[in-house]
């Protein structure tokens, strides 16, 4: 895109990281039937372990994101933002977690919508699992991620964080700056 009539190319609304300088996001997600992370809303999408994913955007077929529209991998900024906005259908088993953001980020208040992302940190939350699967077997399975994977409840999930959580927030927040 052309920098016309004076508009900066980046402005207060946009983030540009390298993959080793990501921007954390939080998320929830859902279990696939293949025991893999898949979209809360988009139920057929699925996070394939091991690759980082690149968003597309469907509607329009620019790069993605782009700053006036829809496109991109979303999270929150900060656990509040995404309690508060972001989608949690239970009864189905939840996954609450940390995610890299990177590439081109914008910063759609209250989400960010970006071009690359990979989960960092993934909290299975135990007494959403509703079939016979036992907590340790799910957390075997999450190792897939190859990124630090815990347990925790409910309580925890939406009303707060264990002391891992909220140590690796105040290291994220001081590795990317403010
Ligand atoms: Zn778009």
């Amino acid at each position: 895109m052309g920098a016309s009539g004076g508009h900066p190319a980046s402005g207060p609304g946009l983030i540009v990281r390298d993959r080793d300088d990501p921007v954390f996001g939080w998320r929830y997600w859902q279990l696939s039937s293949r025991r893999l992370l898949r979209s809360v809303t988009q139920r057929e999408f699925e996070w394939p372990p091991g690759r980082v994913l690149r968003a597309l955007c469907v509607e329009v077929g620019h790069p993605a994101p782009a700053e006036r529209c829809n496109c991109g991998l979303y999270a929150n900024p900060d656990l509040e933002a995404l309690r508060q906005h972001g989608l949690c259908l239970a009864p189905e088993a939840i996954v609450l977690g940390q995610v890299a953001l990177w590439g081109k980020v914008v910063d759609d208040e209250p989400s960010y919508r970006a071009e690359f992302a990979y989960p960092a940190r993934l909290s299975l939350v135990v007494d959403s699992l509703i079939d016979e699967v036992s907590p340790e077997a799910m957390l075997e399975e999450l190792s897939v991620y190859r990124v630090p994977v815990q347990a925790i409840t409910l309580d925890e999930a939406v009303a707060g964080m264990s002391a891992d959580m909220l140590r690796f927030q105040a290291m994220s927040r001081r590795t990317g700056g403010t």
